[in-house]
């Protein structure tokens, strides 16, 4: 047997041993994703919200792909000034599900992950095949970052460390990561629930569901909120997807609240085996199943080619969502696979 399996099995045994019940300060028996210990999907039963311990020793023992490691197309850090210098507006793929978006001359950022893993440590852990399409000393200037939850492919501590250098970038967390934020000292943190909303200069933020999970340490998951985040700059609108699974219900609801959108980035990848992965992370159908509920006027896939987090091979995903868009072409155009490097002009 595998070390890295000996080692998640152990963590894992005694993670289901040790698990304590933490207590939700922010509990509010009025809310369906509220509990008295952390958080929940109001959409899943109860059996789905967690695995057994046979069921995640089973899928750490599951085959993975062993891709090589992919040449990466760099961001061309001259256009990359010039454009932000004359106002234009674009998006541009990192890797994983860290997207720069820059409209209305507001630079945002999306689940910052720069490390070589997504992991604890950087010695054992998923590591990425596709290093990022830019360094982040080359970022320019990040007027705002959002994250969608704990896990460590959305919430990476060096990276998040690096970003907190420039205190004026402000960040915008689901309930319960603040304290984590300010621990490593960084102050300039709005932490909010599904429905609430921040204003600032030129910009609403607007905390939206998504239907995932979160755990960063061996005792604690479900502890902290994850979330879609809604950002509107100006009268331009964007949605993040962040991690989630499919529901009938949630995206709709997003769509006939808040939509149609102008743009939204939403998870192609990581969604095999399904009987595992399946309440936790939408396979390609489902993410144009949330393209269409949330009346997206152009998505873009993330949340794939960058690390092996689960069984499916790695170009699966960019091969189905192809296959899906030539099969119906109602949305034809409107769903893209990014390539590094490339600068996807956004027309307002
Ligand atoms: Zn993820």
């Amino acid at each position: 047997m595998k070390l890295s399996i000996i080692i998640c099995f152990t963590i894992a045994t005694a993670g289901l041993i040790l698990n304590i019940k933490h207590t939700n300060p922010y509990f509010d028996p009025k809310k369906s994703h509220h509990t008295a210990t952390g958080f929940k999907n109001p959409y899943l039963i109860s059996n789905d919200q967690r695995k057994s311990f046979s069921d995640l020793f089973k899928m750490m023992i599951t085959k993975r792909p062993n891709p090589k490691i992919d040449e990466v197309k760099q961001l061309d850090l001259d256009s990359l000034s010039q454009k932000i210098k004359k106002g234009k507006n674009f998006i541009t793929w990192v890797g994983h599900s860290t997207m720069l978006l820059h409209v209305n001359g507001k630079t945002v950022l999306t689940d910052p992950i720069f490390s070589d893993r997504c992991s604890p440590v950087q010695f054992l852990g998923p590591k990425r095949y596709l290093a990022p399409s830019i360094k982040i000393k080359s970022l320019p200037k990040i007027d705002l970052i959002v994250i969608s939850h704990s896990h460590y492919d959305h919430l990476d501590k060096n990276s998040v460390k690096n970003l907190g250098k420039d205190s004026s970038t402000i960040w915008f967390v689901p309930l319960g990561l603040k304290t984590w934020f300010n621990d490593i000292g960084i102050q300039n943190v709005f932490e909010m629930d599904w429905f609430e909303e921040q204003k600032t200069s030129n910009i609403n933020i607007i905390c939206l569901p998504s239907q995932h999970w979160s755990k960063r340490s061996l005792l604690k998951s479900f502890d902290t909120l994850w979330s879609s985040w809604f950002i509107k700059i100006g009268a331009f609108k964007f949605w993040f997807a962040g991690d989630t699974g499919y529901n009938e219900i949630q995206f709709k609801q997003i769509g006939d609240i808040y939509g149609p959108f102008d743009l939204t980035a939403i998870p192609i990848g990581a969604y095999e085996p399904r009987w595992f992965m399946k309440n936790f992370h939408i396979n390609p159908k489902e993410s144009i199943s949330i393209h269409k509920d949330v009346k997206s006027k152009k998505s873009i896939g993330m949340h794939f080619g960058t690390f092996v987090l689960t069984t499916e091979p790695v170009l699966e995903p960019i091969e189905k969502i192809k296959s899906l868009v030539a099969e119906d072409k109602s949305f034809e155009g409107e769903f893209v696979i990014p390539e590094t490097g490339i600068f996807y002009t956004i027309d307002l």
